[in-house]
């Protein structure tokens, strides 16, 4: 298989070109990255630490998709939504990591998604995907009398809250409850909030250092909490969850995808 980057010189970029040049499933198609970035023109391997390959990076996604077989996006909401579009114009599938999509931008994948096989997930490593079906699974069991919470931290330089997989947990677990996240979700508490609301899902948010992801549900009930966590201690679970799913839609009718199907949990 033929993969492509979009947004090669960033921090997940450059560890997927790693990870496909070290993969003897798959080839490197090529990388782009944005128009005025100063990648443009360098040795994509070269970016991600490796011997040349000849492979400049690009700022023409388009043409990228034309000679790839899918494309890996972990880039910019904006970014994903345009590169959604011209992936549907040239059939390519895709692999999206990209968090905070707004539901506009999310539509440009459903409607890629009509057309070629398309996996995203806010979250690609596999305890996150096992935390989820157990968030659900909780959830449902333990009813209303127990409060969820849910906490994250993340390294200074992400600039979405909550993450992408805190949301993705929220609606596991509204998901168990049978209640629909966006009607209980509580994003942000701040000065005279009043007590909490019974049946609301609520989110905290910490940022610092390097830390490449940590997510607790906690399930506060009376005398007594029960405490999901997941840590990851390196982008790599990312990275090789974000080319395993790539590998996995070879021969895939096209449709959206979840992380869960790629790994069988579903
Ligand atoms: P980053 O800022 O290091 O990298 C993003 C890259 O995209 C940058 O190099 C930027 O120049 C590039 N870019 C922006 N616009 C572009 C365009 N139009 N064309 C091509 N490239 C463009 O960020 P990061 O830490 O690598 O994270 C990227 C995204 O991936 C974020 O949304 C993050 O939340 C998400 N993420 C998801 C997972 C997962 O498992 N799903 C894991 C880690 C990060």
């Amino acid at each position: 298989m033929k993969i492509g980057v979009v947004g090669c010189a960033g921090r997940m970029g450059r560890m997927l070109v790693a990870e496909i040049l070290a993969n003897k499933g798959c080839e490197l198609a090529g990388g782009t990255e944005m128009v005025g970035s100063p990648a443009i023109g360098q040795d994509v391997a070269v970016l991600a630490g490796k011997p040349e390959s000849g492979l400049q990076v690009g700022d023409d996604a388009g043409a990228l998709m034309a000679v790839a077989d899918l494309v890996v996006d972990f880039t910019v909401p904006d970014a994903t939504a345009a590169h959604a579009r011209q992936a549907a114009e040239h059939v390519a599938a895709m692999v999206i990591g990209t968090t905070g999509l707004s539901a506009e931008q999310q539509a440009l994948i459903h409607a890629l998604a009509r057309k070629a096989p398309v996996v995203q997930a806010a979250n690609m490593s596999v305890g996150i995907n096992l935390l989820l079906g157990l968030t659900e699974q909780v959830a449902k069991s333990l009813g209303d009398d127990f409060d969820i919470e849910i906490l994250e931290m993340h390294h200074r330089h992400k600039i979405d809250a909550p993450s992408g997989t805190a949301l993705a947990l929220g609606d596991a677990a509204a998901k168990g409850r049978q209640v629909d996240l966006a009607a209980v979700a509580q994003r942000v508490r701040d000065g005279y909030t009043g007590e909490r609301k019974p049946g609301d899902i609520g989110f905290a948010t910490l940022r610092g250092g390097d830390v490449a992801g940590e997510h607790s549900v906690i399930f506060a009930g009376e005398a007594e909490q029960i405490v999901l966590s997941h840590k990851a201690t390196s982008r790599a679970i990312f990275v090789r969850g974000a080319i395993r799913a790539a590998l996995w839609t070879e021969g895939r009718p096209p449709g959206l995808y979840s992380m869960r199907d790629v790994l069988g949990l579903t």
